[in-house]
């Protein structure tokens, strides 16, 4: 016992120490996959030893304190982070917690879409204008980087048409497209200055600026992937229906969401997208799969950290990538 409290508490310290660097300085000093891996294992302790369980352990949180100098913003409602699979396996158990929750034997419809490796914002529309933007921050209260959300193109500043809400929030990944970062970088090498270890950092880096002349400079894109607060009436009936709202209105959306029946369908989205992984103009660590009938996301709700009704298909790390596809092409 004394032994799993010690391992329970030197893991928090040790990913705590991890979140820090990752969400307050966007400078990692592991890979995700090690990262990921200490998560599980604290998750598989604290599992076991449910009264070791505690509300401020890194299982239990979203991202990191919002930095105090950029305005906090509170959300009206969280934003939280995604639940993960690793396996066909992880991603059956996660089909057969849904069904039985929702008392179902039919497959239930997914919405998939590509995991995309940036920084959540969100995104208020007050009558059509963008009236703030803010980093997702520790889920409850983010960083106001309006003026530097303004600066990225894809963003529009006015939305189209006349038949969006009063009050709109669209949530939605700020990230660095592949060919915009290594020309950053070979500039920044060229100059002698710091070159950033990957797109997220350079996304985060980057949006996170005091000055937006220098987020201009960037080459920043977005799509966006859901809402948060929507004054009236919703959307649509489905996550997918509401999505294609959004784009009516000019928010981009991914071409890659799809709709896909069941679990069958989500390995098939989740295997095509990653034979394609290397030739999308972004960096993905995954696919996300969202329960899509909005109603039967309710019935399913929340934990702690993440909803119920998603789930994040982790890829391997590179690395592991390479060796999984060896062992593919050998069979
Ligand atoms: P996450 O990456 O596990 O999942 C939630 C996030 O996914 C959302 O906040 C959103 O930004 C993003 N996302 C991208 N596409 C999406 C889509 N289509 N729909 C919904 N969300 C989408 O996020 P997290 O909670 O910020 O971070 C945990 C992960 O970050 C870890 O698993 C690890 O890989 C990495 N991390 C690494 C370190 C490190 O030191 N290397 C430290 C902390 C976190």
């Amino acid at each position: 016992m004394n032994n799993a409290k010690a391992q329970i508490l030197a893991l928090r310290e040790q990913l705590e120490r991890y979140n820090e660097q990752y969400y307050i300085a966007d400078a990692p000093t592991v890979p995700d996959s090690e990262y990921d891996r200490l998560m599980r294992e604290l998750i598989a302790l604290e599992q076991a030893n449910p009264e070791l369980l505690d509300a401020s352990s890194p299982s239990q949180k979203v991202g990191g304190a919002p930095v105090s100098a950029f305005p906090e913003v509170r959300h009206a409602l969280p934003m939280l982070s995604l639940d993960n699979v690793f396996s066909e396996e992880e991603l059956a158990a996660f089909e057969k917690r849904l069904m039985s929750r929702l008392g179902r034997t039919t497959a239930v419809e997914f919405c998939c879409e590509p995991k995309l490796d940036g920084l959540a914002v969100s995104l208020l529309y007050e009558e059509g204008e963008l009236v703030q933007a803010a980093t997702r921050g520790d889920g409850s209260t983010g960083e106001g980087i309006t003026e530097n959300v303004r600066t990225i193109k894809a963003i529009p500043l006015k939305l189209k048409g006349d038949d969006w809400p009063p009050r709109l929030e669209v949530r939605g990944e700020v990230f660095m497209p592949s060919a915009g970062f290594a020309a950053m970088n070979e500039a920044a090498r060229a100059k002698g200055d710091k070159v950033f270890a990957n797109p997220r950092n350079a996304a985060a880096g980057s949006l996170r600026q005091l000055d937006s002349r220098i987020t201009a400079k960037r080459p920043l894109s977005f799509y966006c992937y859901g809402v948060g607060l929507v004054e009236g009436a919703p959307l649509a009936d489905s996550h997918f229906d509401t999505l294609q709202r959004l784009k009516g209105w000019g928010l981009p959306v991914s071409p890659e969401v799809k709709r896909m029946q069941g679990r069958e369908g989500c390995e098939r989205y989740h295997q095509d997208i990653l034979r394609r992984r290397d030739q999308l103009a972004y960096e993905i660590d995954g696919v996300v799969y969202k329960v899509d009938e909005l109603a039967l996301q309710e019935q399913l709700g929340f934990v702690a950290r993440a909803p119920r009704w998603a789930t994040a298909h982790k890829f391997p790390a590179q690395e592991e990538l390479t060796e999984l596809l060896n062992v593919e092409f050998q069979v």
